[in-house]
């Protein structure tokens, strides 16, 4: 059987890996400043990650989610204090896509309402609901939801009042900080515009934070530099640290019944331990701190490069504009420079590196893109 061919991939095959650093099948090593599309939080192969899920393997590797699972609830407990959001409930689930098909199905149930608010350039996955209100001309998708979306301009809260005065709005969807869309970051303000209309027209506030959650703004979510909270917080990428798990943080006027949602695999016992591993050791590192530094710095110190247009972001999300005919600049970090990034459009390289990333690694990069800016 061949491959379904979807990815555009280049000849590289990552065998080893450790920390910041990958290495491929001839021994060559590269730093990784992708992490695997913002997967890898604390670091490839972190030996106490590596411990807690061989344990469990050895101990239980699954059962189903109808026998009672301790492990989700430890989980649960942990994450709701490494976030602050103790008050809040838990839902295990396998992916981003599948915690925001839930998380706006769970919505409509709260308040009986269809449409749902999206943004211009917003990626929220390729399931039903998730795909229709996503931006993306790439995934359109020809069966969805399209028809309750409402896709309305980044930062313009005069089309936003107006889109809830027309529509009975179930809920707002937004990015933080858009990733896919090329690192944009939303305003304390317009956060703030859409809690206090979510409130006012019984509409439910969802911050996607598969990409820009999990400690890699610098803060537990994006969305709480601007102090907002959020009716209900997805959750994926970096949760399992490349193990498959996703989740959504669900605010307590939200009443559980049986059968609202399923899931066979999602809050599995090795997920739970993979996750579990991951916030232990965002605590134990002090990692949300350490993305806050070591992405301040590079952000400060990439304003000062020549040539480039624009340096957006928070914490160690980053995305660093360049102009067009500098797209090569990305081939060159990794053919010359040995060094991994994303890209969003391809003039606009990404860094999504894990968020233990060291100074030193910074000024690796930093050393890399100069020589190939001047
Ligand atoms: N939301 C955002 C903001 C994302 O960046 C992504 C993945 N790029 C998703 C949702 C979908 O996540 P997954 O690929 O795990 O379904």
């Amino acid at each position: 059987m061949k491959l379904f061919d979807v990815y555009p991939v280049n000849d590289i095959t990552i065998v080893k890996a450790q920390g910041s650093a990958v290495w491929d099948d001839k021994g060559q090593e590269y730093l990784d400043l992708y992490g695997g599309h913002a997967v890898i939080s604390i670091g490839h192969t972190h030996p106490h990650y590596v411990q807690r899920i061989t344990d469990q393997l050895n101990k239980v590797g699954f059962y189903s989610n109808s026998i009672h699972i301790p492990l989700q609830r430890e989980l649960a407990e942990k994450l709701g204090k490494v976030s602050g959001k103790e008050d809040y409930q838990l839902f295990l689930v396998n992916s981003g896509a599948e915690a925001n098909e839930n998380a706006l199905k769970l919505a409509s149930f709260h308040n009986g309402k269809k449409k749902i608010i999206a943004f211009k350039k917003a990626f929220h996955g390729r399931t039903s609901l998730a795909v229709a209100a996503t931006d993306n001309p790439k995934i359109v998708a020809p069966v969805n939801e399209t028809d309750n979306v409402i896709f309305l301009p980044w930062e313009d809260q005069e089309a936003l009042e107006i889109a809830f005065q027309q529509n009975a709005v179930s809920s707002v969807i937004i990015e933080g900080i858009q990733g896919v869309g090329g690192i944009n970051v939303a305003s304390a303000g317009f956060l703030q515009k859409i809690r206090s209309l979510c409130d006012e027209h019984n509409a439910v506030f969802i911050a996607d934070s598969v990409q820009c959650g999990y400690g890699r703004s610098g803060q537990f979510f994006s969305h709480d530099h601007a102090g907002v909270n959020a009716d209900i917080y997805t959750m994926a990428k970096g949760m399992g640290n490349g193990f498959p798990i996703g989740g959504i943080i669900i605010s307590p006027k939200f009443k559980a019944s049986y059968g609202l949602l399923g899931t066979t695999f999602g809050g599995n016992h090795l997920a739970c331990a993979a996750a579990l591993a991951v916030l232990e050791v965002i605590e134990q590192e002090n990692l949300i701190a350490n993305a806050e530094q070591v992405g301040n710095y590079l952000m400060e110190e990439l304003r000062k490069l020549p040539k480039i247009k624009e340096v957006r972001g928070k914490g160690l999300m980053i995305g660093i504009d360049l102009p067009e005919e500098l797209a090569h600049v990305k081939k060159e970090l990794l053919f010359k420079h040995k060094i991994f990034t994303g890209e969003a459009k391809p003039n606009v390289i990404r860094l999504l590196p894990s968020l233990a990333l060291t100074k030193a690694q910074a000024d690796q990069f930093l050393n890399a893109i100069k020589q190939e800016l001047n």
